[in-house]
């Protein structure tokens, strides 16, 4: 190992804050200097969170794939009219719910498509029919994309949006939507998005009113390292000033049917050694974020059992459903039975542990 990667990576073990510079020489190692900085998170998320590897007992219910948006990434979006579209009434949601209650799921998650019809009552409607159906499971809803949309529909303040989600049991949102926090590579992937400005105000207004939310980045398509590190860096201001991220969760971008990727403007998807670098530089740069995720929806389940050797602590949910990576043309996205799960952990020697959305441990 060179030198000077050798003295970076030895003062963030001891704790030193990582420059931004520091994380962009970390996303540029290659050969076995991958394997060093892997092992440096490693070494870091033991001191921080232990050898448990963790899990959330979920299911998604994506309500309709119908958008308003076109983003270039997505391949679950449909207009109307278009072969696929579905959209689940009440009666559905609730048996989809019910369903989840059953299967003794301690989270619900929900993100749709931006439907045309819905406005700030419809996603608040269906947080209820969700609660009434699966009463105590834990909400984990919405983004700020579809904060910002509901806010538009109604006439009403992001905050005021947030409100009354809050309200109506949304428990946690999710830090989606985020994407890439740059604008110009925004205005490529998603410029029907909220911009950076307000995806950051809309997240800190969340934390502000007591709801926590996940943070992700969607990577591998056609952002530059740079454009990661600024990314990240967004994050760690975020978390320093509210402390409301639960966990961190890379997102390896799935290209196959997305029209960016068809009409040749974004890459075949991330690397093996980008995906690993992803999870141990944000291991490594953001050492204000107890947990960091790895999703075997996108990576699929050997490369993310990789990624528990390279900073990663947290396995995510089991599913049951997803539609939206599916859309895009992924291929893992059913169902990760916890035997399995607990299998790839034994396999590197650690114990897999269920958890609530919150990160409570069950004995
Ligand atoms: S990513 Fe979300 S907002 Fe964008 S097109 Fe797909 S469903 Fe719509």
């Amino acid at each position: 190992m060179d030198n000077h990667l050798r003295g970076l990576l030895k003062d963030v073990k001891n704790g030193h804050r990582l420059t931004e510079e520091g994380a962009l020489q970390l996303f540029r190692v290659q050969g076995r200097e991958v394997w060093d900085v892997a092992a440096a998170a490693d070494v870091v998320r033991q001191k921080k969170v232990g050898d448990a590897v963790t899990y959330v007992l979920n299911q998604n219910i994506n309500v309709t794939n119908l958008c308003v948006n076109r983003c270039g990434f997505c391949g679950f979006s449909k207009k109307p009219g278009d072969d696929g579209v579905y959209f689940y009434e009440k009666e559905e949601i609730q048996k989809r719910a019910g369903l989840a209650k059953s299967r003794n799921v301690t989270e619900i998650c929900t993100v749709s498509g931006l439907h045309p019809d819905f406005t700030a009552e419809s996603y608040v409607n269906i947080y209820r029919w969700i609660l009434e159906a699966a009463p105590g499971v834990h909400l984990h809803a919405s983004n700020p994309m579809e904060v910002a949309y509901a806010a538009k529909k109604s006439r009403m303040s992001t905050r005021e949006v947030l409100s009354a989600m809050k309200e109506a049991g949304l428990g946690s949102m999710c830090g989606t939507a985020a994407e890439i926090l740059v604008d110009g590579v925004r205005k490529v992937i998603c410029p029907q998005k909220v911009t950076t400005a307000e995806w950051i105000r809309i997240i800190r207004e969340a934390h502000g009113l007591g709801i926590p939310s996940t943070a992700t980045i969607m990577y591998g398509h056609c952002e530059s390292e740079k454009d990661r590190v600024q990314h990240l860096a967004i994050l760690r201001k975020i978390q320093d000033e509210t402390g409301g991220f639960t966990e961190f969760v890379p997102l390896s971008f799935i290209h196959m049917n997305t029209p960016i990727f068809k009409e040749g403007r974004a890459h075949a998807g991330a690397t093996g050694r980008e995906d690993l670098l992803m999870v141990a530089v944000s291991r490594l740069f953001l050492d204000n974020v107890k947990n960091i995720q790895v999703s075997w929806v996108k990576e699929g389940v050997k490369m993310a059992q990789l990624s528990l050797l390279a900073g990663a602590n947290d396995l995510g949910g089991t599913m049951f459903e997803e539609s939206i990576s599916k859309g895009a043309g992924a291929t893992n996205t059913d169902y990760l039975d916890p035997a399995e799960m607990e299998r790839i952990a034994k396999d590197i020697g650690r114990k897999l542990v269920r958890r609530t959305t919150l990160y409570e441990l069950f004995p």
